[in-house]
């Protein structure tokens, strides 16, 4: 965090050194996309604080069976901050019927079962689709990034939701900005 700060300000005061004004747009940008960078690699580690939700080697299915520990899986989720990586301890239950064999407790205590996007994404995202009509108006202050889609991962509808929020106008910095540079911002 204090390193990313002090890149960004060691820039910023090198290019006024040399005469130039920095850019204030390209200096905005620049600080979004560090502090999205840090907020991401923070958010990354607190969820990953937990062992991968390891509950024992064994834990209850929720239909009076048994279920076993068998390793730990890695799901990519999209947050408001960017991508993260999620380790989380997968459980099988061998007397459950087939479709609810596997099971993850940490993807429901985080409420991402069957799903990469975050909690807080879906709520950015529904709220942007109540306020499309409004923000219709205003597609010309949307200077969002391109989200990252080609994962394969997200749910039916999801791109495009995604895409209603990338145009919508609001101005969230969003997901997945964190590698976004201003020559790649897009004016819908
Ligand atoms: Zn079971």
């Amino acid at each position: 965090m204090a390193r990313e700060a002090e890149r960004l300000t060691e820039h910023f005061l090198a290019e006024r050194q040399r005469g130039a004004v920095p850019a204030l747009g390209a200096t905005e940008f620049a600080v979004r996309t560090a502090m999205q960078r840090v907020g991401s690699v923070l958010l990354e580690q607190m969820l990953n604080s937990d062992h991968g939700g390891h509950r024992g080697q064994r834990v209850a299915c929720g239909d009076g069976h048994q279920a076993e520990f068998i390793d730990y899986r890695l799901k990519q989720l999209q947050t408001i901050l960017g991508m993260v990586r999620l380790e989380r301890a997968y459980y099988h239950c061998a007397q459950c019927p087939a479709e609810r064999r596997g099971s993850i407790p940490k993807d429901h205590d985080l409420d991402v079962v069957g799903t990469s996007l975050s909690p807080g994404l879906r709520r950015l995202m529904a709220r942007v689709g109540a306020q499309e009509a409004f923000a219709a108006a205003h597609q010309d202050l949307a200077e969002l990034a391109k989200p990252e889609t080609g994962n394969g991962r997200l749910a039916n509808g999801a791109g495009q939701r995604i895409d209603r929020f990338r145009i919508s106008g609001f101005p969230f910095p969003g997901f997945h900005f964190f590698s976004a540079r201003p020559e790649e911002l897009t004016h819908s």
